[in-house]
């Protein structure tokens, strides 16, 4: 999903919950948008190049014309089960990471409408221990 749309949704969420969290409202965009930081993340891991317009254009230019084949089974940490387990667990005891978590589920659910329109099917993997799993078969 564009970061357009995210951080649109995210500012709409963060006004309406902003007489429940104050302040903390904010953190809702972290969850919403910044979370994608990740797909550099393993851009950096993969290629081991830091430059972010050519992490930009391997994401939004090629992978469409690619058919999402190059970016199939890579691994968006902050995209897994066992971060939102993580970030759920954590949102029962400080109010900060519950704003965070429902910025988190909007952005999922963002990216859930992508891959049911666009590529039509899951793309990434959404889990670390399978992740590991399946890349330690392989080698
Ligand atoms: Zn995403």
């Amino acid at each position: 999903m564009k970061t357009s749309i995210h951080l649109a949704a995210s500012l709409i969420l963060a006004a309406l919950l902003y007489p429940l969290f104050s302040w903390k409202a904010l953190l809702v965009l972290t969850g919403g948008v910044l979370i994608d930081v990740d797909h550099y993340l393993w851009y950096i891991y993969k290629y081991r190049k830091f430059n972010l317009l050519d992490s930009y254009k391997f994401y939004f230019k090629n992978m469409e014309t690619n058919n999402f084949t190059n970016v199939m089974g890579i691994l968006l940490v902050f995209h897994t089960i066992e971060f939102l387990l993580l970030m759920a667990f954590l949102s029962f005891y400080y109010e900060s990471v519950l704003a965070f978590t429902i910025g988190l589920l909007s952005h999922y659910f963002l990216d859930v409408i992508f891959l049911y329109s666009v590529p039509k099917r899951i793309i990434t993997n959404h889990s670390i221990i399978s992740w590991i799993v399946k890349n330690r078969i392989k080698h």
